[in-house]
């Protein structure tokens, strides 16, 4: 048994559905359901005996001492948190409160019950802390790409609170010996992706005759990874990473916000051609750039390829192509994820667009 958090959210259904088809043992998954946590991620999932969902919050001590004395789990993976970095800036309060001060109360349970443990379950047992190239901060054009000794240099909100739980995990190795490994990975696209972010947003607005809204100039660079690549490399850390360690996780991508466009924009050419005929890349439009926005991401992976074998599936080419296909073949999803809350916060964000 294995427990996850945050699993109703992108990465996490991800991570969850991968584990599911791919081995016999169960999943406990705990998310508090947030405008992010959509449970039709998992709908596939229903009635299957090795997915438990509970409905809850990762800084709710007595329901984490309850489900991890209940379930007894050889792991835990931590996916919960606020991730999207212009919210951070609107309202950094949840960002606090989940990420940091919700990561500190989860710590305290797990070490609690890694305490508790004996033998070859307290020997085997791993706290896997899911983070971000975000807390490096921001590089210049010809910068060294980031490494796991790259110091941390926090920039918005998301990435101080994810900043600061990187460090509790960290303290916990060293001042109590749990045993924890942390991945910091780039920006991943792929399936059951929010379409506040930047890729779902561009095919969602495309396809609904909206503008494509792109900050600034478009030219911030970020690396890029296919989310079930995420989803192998946390897999092959939890079985055979070091304790204590951190591991960077890329997709050697580096693309600018632009790029990404106007690939998405042919795609859907190609895939979804304009009644009109036009490009989708006509309804590109250039808006303010967000407040502190880092230019240019990088990440070096060579250390989880070289201690542990792991290597991406999919070229971006590949993998691109996929999630435009799968956000064309799943519409009933996203006319979901677009009421409600959806709709409010892209109305605030963007202005009537
Ligand atoms: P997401 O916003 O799609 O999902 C987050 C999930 O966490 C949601 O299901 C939400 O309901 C749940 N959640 C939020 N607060 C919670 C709480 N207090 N208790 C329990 N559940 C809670 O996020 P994502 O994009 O899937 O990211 C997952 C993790 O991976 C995050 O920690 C993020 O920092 C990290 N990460 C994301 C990316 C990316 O590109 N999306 C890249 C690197 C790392």
């Amino acid at each position: 048994m294995i427990l996850v958090t945050g699993a109703a959210g992108f990465i996490g259904a991800n991570f969850v559905l991968d584990w599911v088809a791919q081995s016999q043992e169960p999943v406990v998954n705990l998310d508090k359901l947030t405008y992010a946590g959509n449970p039709e991620n998992l709908a596939s999932l229903q009635g299957n005996p090795g997915h438990i969902f509970v409905q809850g919050d990762i800084g709710d001590r007595s329901l984490v001492d309850r489900l991890l004395a209940e379930h007894k789990p050889r792991a835990v993976v931590n996916f919960a948190a606020e991730s999207h970095v212009d919210r951070s800036i609107h309202g950094p309060e949840d960002f606090i409160q989940t990420n940091v001060v919700g990561t500190f109360h989860l710590l305290e349970s797990v070490r609690a019950y890694w305490g508790s443990l004996e033998g070859e379950a307290r020997a085997a047992f791993r706290f896997l802390h899911v983070s971000t190239d975000e807390v490096y901060g921001t590089l210049g054009p010809n910068d060294a790409p980031f490494t796991e000794t790259t110091p941390y240099t926090p920039n918005s909100p998301y990435s101080a609170s994810k900043a600061a739980s990187d460090h509790l995990v960290r303290a916990y190795h060293h001042t109590y010996g749990l045993p924890v490994l942390t991945t910091n990975c780039s920006n991943n696209y792929g399936p059951y992706h929010f379409p506040e972010k930047l890729i779902p947003l561009m095919i969602v607005n495309a396809l609904a005759g909206k503008p494509l809204p792109v900050y600034g100039d478009g030219m911030q660079v970020r690396d890029w990874l296919f989310v079930k690549d995420h989803c192998s490399a946390i897999r092959r850390v939890l079985e055979a990473g070091a304790t204590g360690e951190t591991y960077n996780v890329g997709g050697w991508n580096e693309k600018p916000n632009i790029e990404i466009v106007k690939t998405v924009c042919a795609l859907l050419d190609d895939l979804r051609p304009r009644a009109d005929g036009q490009s989708y890349a006509t309804q590109i439009t250039y808006v303010k750039d967000r407040p502190g926005h880092d230019r240019r991401y990088a990440i070096d992976a060579t250390k989880i390829h070289r201690e542990l074998g792991w290597k991406p599936a999919e070229t971006f080419d590949t993998g691109i192509r996929k999630t435009v296909q799968w956000y064309l073949d799943h519409p009933d999803w996203v006319a979901h994820v677009q009421s409600g809350d959806y709709r409010n916060w892209i109305g605030q964000q963007y202005g009537a667009l």
